[in-house]
């Protein structure tokens, strides 16, 4: 797919310029309506391409330009939900969100981001990531008032997951990423069922695929709930195991600024790992040395050929500034350690 020694890359979103959608914000409404809004997303695309480009990411997204929130978006396209009927529940385990009801059986109406990918494929040579929202965190902001049993409901979204990854994978997508923040949460139900369902997901896909656990945006609700986590952050320690025997190609984290044991990375052996290096809960920008201290830390327990230095999550919420300058840190430090490498 590449042949650089460690190519960087995104989460998935960054993001979106001013015009399109309120900057520094979740689920934030578009600006725009009908075809203008199609048009502007496009454009969206385009920029947020360039400026991966212009920062030298090596494997590119769309920016997550087309959806409003990663697992909502989705979700949209589906039957069987019914985004009028609203209850308050709590995600995973933190905060509390007004969410759509599972009202009847869950389906696809139709491909969701398949034009976009096509669309994306089209401007760019290099290999393209697309991110997906994951079985396990899909159920996770919905409210089953038809399945009652969050195993089956993930069972079925895996399904539907799926249908739309093999497309994804004939428009020519390299890497198929699927973000389960749940998988962080509710270790023993990935253990019993999420990471059978995940596998679902991905059954008889020929394209790499990757799976992102991570300790969420840097929301106000994820940075409150980061501080009842204690001085080592083990959350990783209960899935690694199951991750690492599965089918999954790459597993992306968080690593910079994270109080993540590193040494965890060791039950990753012999996977490929996104090792997020840039903090995007902070608007400090990462010196290029910051970025290298972290890559050369995960390097003790990844083989240089299977490190993918990366963002430790999305930058939706941040200033458009703020991720341009954080994207040339992560190339630039890349670069470094790459030099590194090459010396030895
Ligand atoms: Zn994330």
């Amino acid at each position: 797919m590449t042949n650089i020694l460690l190519p960087t890359s995104t989460a998935g979103s960054l993001p979106k310029p001013s015009w399109l959608a309120e900057p520094e914000a979740l689920w934030s409404p578009w600006k725009l309506q009908g075809d203008a809004l199609a048009d502007g997303q496009r454009d969206a695309l385009q920029v947020a391409l360039h400026e991966q480009t212009q920062a030298g990411i090596d494997i590119v997204s769309d920016g997550e330009q087309t959806r409003q929130h990663f697992v909502t978006t989705f979700i949209e396209n589906l039957n069987g939900v019914d985004f009028e009927q609203r209850k308050t529940v709590t995600i995973r385990d933190r905060y509390q969100a007004s969410v759509p009801t599972v009202i009847g059986p869950v389906s696809r109406q139709q491909s969701v981001f398949v034009e976009d990918a096509k669309f994306l494929r089209k401007q760019t040579k290099q290999p393209i990531k697309w991110a997906l929202p994951g079985p396990m965190t899909m159920i996770d902001t919905l409210y089953d008032d038809y399945y009652h049993s969050r195993e089956k409901l993930a069972w079925e979204f895996a399904k539907i997951l799926n249908q739309e990854a093999k497309e994804l994978e004939a428009a020519g997508v390299d890497i198929i990423q699927f973000d389960e923040p749940a998988f962080n949460v509710f270790f023993d139900d990935v253990n019993d069922w999420g990471m059978a369902c995940l596998e679902r997901a991905i059954e008889g896909l020929n394209c790499e695929t990757a799976v992102h656990i991570c300790y969420g945006y840097g929301i106000k609700a994820n940075t409150e709930w980061k501080k009842t986590l204690g001085d080592e952050w083990r959350q990783y320690e209960s899935v690694f195991p199951k991750l690492q025997k599965s089918n999954i190609d790459i597993i992306s984290l968080e690593c910079h600024n994270s109080r993540v044991p590193i040494e965890l990375l060791e039950l990753l052996r012999g996977k490929k790992v996104m090792v997020g290096a840039i903090d995007v809960a902070s608007q400090v920008i990462e010196t290029p040395e910051e970025v290298a201290q972290t890559l050369r830390q995960a390097l003790k327990f990844i083989d240089a050929d299977k490190l993918y230095p990366c963002t430790n999550c999305g930058m939706a919420p941040l200033s458009r500034a703020t991720a341009r300058a954080k994207l040339a840190a992560l190339s630039a430090g890349s670069k470094i350690v790459r030099a590194e490498l090459a010396q030895t």
